[in-house]
């Protein structure tokens, strides 16, 4: 059986991070290969407008901009498989990215892999998300809601920033969470309650979201966990932020990871992990930035740190 290539750079995964760190390696001549895997282009291809992407003051459609950076890596030499990495081996040289059908061999190895928001799995969620009325981006659609009432479906520190940022549009923020205290900080959740414009709904989860016939968001069917009482809230947004889940687990066991799966890089480093040669970048790794700007940013780190490795160690 014949051996596969060593790769010089592989990168999983083709949201903004993976695509960025793309351009530079393949600008650099390091002719990467980019894993990608069950949703091309990452997360800003379920979000129909990016309005905070530096250089679009026009705005940008998500599903554009990343077959934009996808063609702008392309061009440079970028080579695309699709393929799920199911486990790795980075104690041996080259690393072992071990995939569904096949083995893949690498030098340097940078993880891209992102983070997949929770979703409550209620009726009417799935069809009226990315555009439709139901977000998990308040900071990306925030600026649609302008002048109506959204809902905010979470509890923590992330549920309390959204409800924040919302304040900012919409005319009223119903916060809904299952309980009577809130999970976030104490400062967050001070903040949260004592804003005029958000009304906090306890003890309460939600059941399905409701939509008009135009297809768009109508409110948003609650239940009362103490007495089963049901109600409806007139919202045209629903914003859930009930946690994410990186995308780290066949990665776990070789890397260090902190208790909710997110890359911890090595000190001083937002992209060095404790494999030399390995890299992590965007929201694998990020659980508080979590930009489509601060993703591309971690990219770049990540391509220049495996360049100066490759050049130290023989490319
Ligand atoms: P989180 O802390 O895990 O909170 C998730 C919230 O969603 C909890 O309140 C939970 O309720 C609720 N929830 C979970 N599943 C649910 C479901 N199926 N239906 C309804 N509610 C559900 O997640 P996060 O807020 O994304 O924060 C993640 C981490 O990032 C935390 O460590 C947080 O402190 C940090 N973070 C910090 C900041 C900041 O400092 N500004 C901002 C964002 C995030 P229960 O409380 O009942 O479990």
């Amino acid at each position: 059986m014949s051996h596969p290539p060593v790769e010089n750079v592989v990168i999983i995964g083709t949201g903004c991070a993976g695509l960025t760190a793309a351009v530079y390696a393949a600008r650099a001549s390091l002719g990467p290969l980019v894993i990608e895997g069950p949703l091309p282009g990452g997360q800003l291809t379920t979000t129909s407008e990016v309005e905070n992407f530096p250089g679009f003051p026009e705005g940008v459609d998500g599903f554009h901009l990343m077959d934009s950076l996808r063609k702008q890596a392309a061009r440079f030499g970028t080579r695309f498989e699709q393929a799920l990495v199911q486990s790795v081996d980075f104690a041996s040289f080259p690393r072992r990215l071990v995939c569904n059908d096949r083995t893949i061999l690498a030098k340097t190895v940078i993880i891209a892999t992102g983070a997949s928001p929770r979703m409550t799995g209620i009726p009417g969620e799935k069809e009226h998300y990315g555009g439709k009325g139901v977000t998990t981006c308040a900071t990306c659609d925030g600026a649609f809601y302008r002048k109506m009432e959204v809902a905010v479906i979470g509890g923590g520190d992330s549920a309390a920033e959204e409800a924040l940022f919302l304040t900012r549009f919409a005319s009223k923020v119903h916060f809904v969470h299952r309980r009577e205290t809130l999970r976030a900080s104490k400062i967050m959740a001070d903040r949260a309650m004592s804003n005029p414009k958000i009304q906090m709904v306890w003890d309460s989860v939600p059941i399905e979201v409701v939509g008009g016939n135009g297809g768009s968001v109508t409110g948003l069917k609650i239940r009362n966990v103490k007495t089963g009482a049901e109600s409806l809230l007139p919202v045209k947004g629903v914003f859930v932020a009930i946690g994410h889940v990186p995308n780290s687990a066949p990665f776990a066991s070789a890397l260090h990871v902190d208790a909710n799966g997110y890359f911890v890089p090595e000190h001083a480093s937002q992209v060095r992990t404790k494999v030399p040669g390995v890299y992590v970048a965007g929201d694998c790794a990020d659980h508080v930035y979590r930009q489509a700007v601060t993703a591309a940013g971690m990219g770049c780190q990540a391509a220049i740190e495996a360049e100066r490795w490759l050049a130290e160690h023989g490319g």
